[in-house]
């Protein structure tokens, strides 16, 4: 763990090496930005180059080998508090921050951020998701927040800074994440071998909106078997609308999860027939860029002409798509919205049509 395996976020490194430079580290921070940025993976690095036994603080580098760094690793360092919701749990209780109530105030993160450090110079704590802290715990931390420890230093992680209670974020410094970039996101598939090809790589991060969280999501085994399924039909010159609404439908039924999960995996599917009708009018303009959908390629080599007519017809059937998008993203039934959409792209891709 060292800043070689954080992307997107050097100039963030370099702003906490001269803060630390000029004596300015502040006690506590939030790293605010969506979900899937590296936040956590900062937090974990920014905590083990400060507790490394062979660098400075100002240095701002961890050499990975010192028993500091080991421990930071392996979740072990008796200065690095690192809580998060307990699973089954919708939020943070007060027990995490105070102890369960059989020992309020001898237990719990609040108790070991008042104590000395044991090895390094200072406690540090992460707390992920902060904004699910329900209101009490919240207060109990609060406290903690309002009069530090000198020796302690606070990481909140949290999606959007809204969603963290005003007295928790006023005490904070804010430092903002921003999205990765897409060559970011697919290179960080291939080196952490979540995906084999590259090509498949800068397919997905292109859809990912620079979360590697949602990267991973689209890796689901079960939802690329649906992609290459409507891939499969929409380059098909028999394009058959029903066994395809069928088929998805029934493909997002067995992926499973509540509804929100469900809706969530058709707006990906919808995206995927999106990526594919871009790619089509792409290639038929000449102007193949991003990741090539070979079945899209071949759905475009239909088009032999290669007529202005014939590119808009693509960007028809594209904008046909994305009036999908946006109804599943108002809520409408996801089968219904999968079964019209399957429909509409039949009756224009049928034969006679064309
Ligand atoms: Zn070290």
């Amino acid at each position: 763990m060292n800043w070689d395996a954080i992307r997107g976020h050097g100039e963030r490194v370099e702003w906490f090496r001269r803060t630390l430079r000029r004596g300015r580290l502040s006690h506590a921070y939030v790293f605010a930005g969506p979900d899937g940025v590296g936040k956590r993976l900062f937090a974990r690095t920014l905590a083990q180059c400060l507790l490394c036994q062979r660098h400075s603080n100002e240095e701002l580098l961890a050499c990975g080998e010192c028993s500091a760094c080991k421990q930071v690793v392996k979740g072990l360092h008796p200065d690095l508090h690192e809580v998060s919701r307990k699973s089954g749990k919708s939020e943070f209780t007060i027990d995490l921050f105070l102890g369960p109530p059989e020992n309020r105030g001898r237990e719990g993160l609040c108790y070991d951020l008042s104590r000395l450090p044991m090895s390094g110079d200072r406690k540090i704590a992460i707390i992920d998701n902060a904004a699910e802290m329900n209101v009490e715990a919240a207060n109990a931390f609060l406290k903690t927040l309002e009069e530090p420890s000198p020796k302690a230093l606070i990481l909140l992680i949290a999606d959007t800074l809204d969603a963290l209670l005003p007295t928790i974020r006023s005490r904070c410094q804010t430092v903002r994440f921003d999205p990765l970039s897409s060559r970011d996101i697919a290179e960080l598939l291939v080196q952490q071998e979540l995906v084999t090809e590259p090509a498949e790589a800068v397919a997905l991060a292109e859809l990912s909106g620079g979360s590697l969280a949602v990267a991973t999501q689209l890796l689901d085994p079960a939802l690329r078997e649906l992609r290459d399924a409507l891939y499969l039909q929409l380059a098909s010159d028999q394009f058959q609308s029903f066994a395809l609404a069928e088929k998805l439908t029934s493909g997002i039924e067995a992926i499973g999860g509540d509804t929100a999960t469900q809706r969530r995996n058709t707006l990906w599917l919808v995206r995927f027939g999106l990526e594919f009708f871009r790619a089509a009018a792409l290639h038929l303009s000449d102007q193949p860029q991003g990741a090539i959908i070979p079945a899209a390629v071949s759905f475009a080599r239909r088009f032999e002409a290669r007529s202005p007519e014939d590119f808009e017809f693509v960007m028809s059937l594209f904008e046909r798509v994305a009036e999908t998008e946006q109804h599943i993203e108002s809520n409408v039934s996801v089968s219904r919205c999968l079964e019209v959409l399957c429909e509409d792209l039949g009756r224009k891709l049928s034969p006679t049509r064309r």
